[in-house]
């Protein structure tokens, strides 16, 4: 009665999900093993060091968290946040309104700033409110998919240890496309993503902690045991971490040499991570970001050729999304369509106040590749004279060509 499967072939160039690199496709046909078989531990193990690796920390602590990428970022918030707890989240774009929203739902004061959409704030501004504030914990995000911006986080993160404050960051579209370095950043906790620049399918996260947070877990377990001094219990039962899924003190036992049961493990999905992570070591972080930085050069240099503007601030653009300023009377819905079904084509619009004002074109993990930044800029500029753009015809894929030669010639 149902047909069988049969997708047809896209062309993936949104912040995500990208296509898959057809290495982590085979490695999810794998066989099925239990999480507690020492052959499948010995895998997580694995999976373990190449999270550490990919997110440049020694932390003891780097596992992903079963759920799409905002589970992680749950899962860290949920088992830091006490009720009442002051977070302070500076916003740039639609995913600080995330922090703030699940922050809000785990019982944290939130206080935020926002700065104008398609920038990103000067640290220093940062750290002044941060010393107003005084929150527990600072909540921010690294590459904010929405705009096309990329924080710099090393002077706030420096400043966070400074003043004892905990620094969470979601690093979920920069993680292997882009330096995320935890350690030398001075990040408490940090989450990732799979379905952007590590290029396995959507369905897991990973993320680290540090033993900052590490001790503040614990404290917060004992009580959940009831292992506090007597009398003390009663007033701290609200400390008690308020999910079970996402409770990372019960995960570390899960995770960790006690492996204390908790959810079964997607084991499919930790196949793919851990040949996905495989495939970014390989290829060595810095050839990775030098990669990922060679095809967004002649994907920019495309887009401006044509006459079309790209939205935001130079100076803070996120190297993996590049935002396009739709032009004035074009129906933006119309060329993604028109891209979509002739050209098999995808990219993405935006939320909030960008809707309907720009695109944005992902080039991320196995999606960014020269194949597929030629193919957009020449789909893009066929559809945008169809519908009557003025464009400089013929001059995008000259342009990214123009870029690729110079890089072969070096
Ligand atoms: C994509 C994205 C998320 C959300 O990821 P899901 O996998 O859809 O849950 C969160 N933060 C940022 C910066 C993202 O780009």
């Amino acid at each position: 009665m149902y047909k069988d499967l049969n997708t047809s072939e896209r062309t993936q160039m949104t912040p995500g999900p990208v296509e898959v690199e057809p290495r982590v496709l085979r490695a999810m046909c794998t066989p099925i093993l239990g999480q507690f078989d020492p052959d499948f531990t010995a895998i997580m193990n694995e999976t373990m060091a190449m999270i550490r690796a990919v997110f440049q920390t020694e932390n003891r602590w780097a596992f992903p968290i079963d759920g799409t990428s905002r589970a992680g970022i749950e899962a860290v918030l949920c088992s830091i946040v006490e009720p009442g707890d002051k977070v302070f989240i500076p916003i740039y774009g639609r995913f600080g309104h995330l922090l703030v929203e699940i922050a809000e739902r785990y019982g944290a004061e939130v206080v935020s700033i926002e700065t104008e959409w398609g920038n990103v704030f000067e640290p220093e501004t940062v750290i002044q409110e941060i010393k107003k504030v005084k929150p527990k914990i600072v909540a921010m995000v690294h590459g904010e998919t929405s705009t096309g911006c990329m924080q710099p986080l090393k002077a706030i993160g420096e400043a966070c240890r400074e003043l004892d404050v905990l620094f969470v960051v979601d690093a979920v579209a920069t993680l292997g496309g882009t330096a995320v370095k935890v350690d030398e950043w001075k990040i408490d906790a940090a989450i990732g993503g799979t379905q952007k620049c590590l290029s396995v399918p959507s369905g897991m996260a990973p993320i680290t902690f540090n033993s900052r947070v590490e001790k503040l877990l614990l404290e917060r377990k004992k009580i959940e045991q009831g292992l506090v001094e007597p009398g003390k219990a009663k007033n701290n039962q609200s400390r008690m971490i308020r999910s079970n899924y996402f409770d990372l003190s019960q995960l570390m036992d899960y995770w960790g040499p006690a492996r204390l049961n908790h959810h079964t493990e997607a084991t499919s999905m930790i196949y793919a991570l851990r040949e996905g992570l495989r495939i970014v070591l390989e290829e060595g972080l810095e050839e990775r970001f030098a990669r990922h930085a060679l095809h967004e050069k002649a994907l920019m240099q495309g887009i401006t050729a044509m006459g079309l503007e790209l939205y935001g601030n130079p100076e803070c653009k996120l190297p993996v999304v590049t935002a396009i300023t739709i032009p004035a009377g074009l129906d933006g819905e119309s060329v993604r369509k028109m891209l979509l079904e002739d050209f098999y084509l995808e990219i993405a619009s935006s939320f909030g106040p960008l809707k309907g004002k720009i695109w944005r074109i992902g080039s991320m993990g196995y999606s960014c590749r020269q194949k597929n930044i030629l193919t957009v800029l020449g789909a893009l500029e066929a559809v945008l004279i169809r519908h009557g753009a003025k464009v400089y015809a013929g001059k995008a894929v000259q342009a990214a060509l123009d870029v690729y030669q110079a890089a072969k010639a070096k």
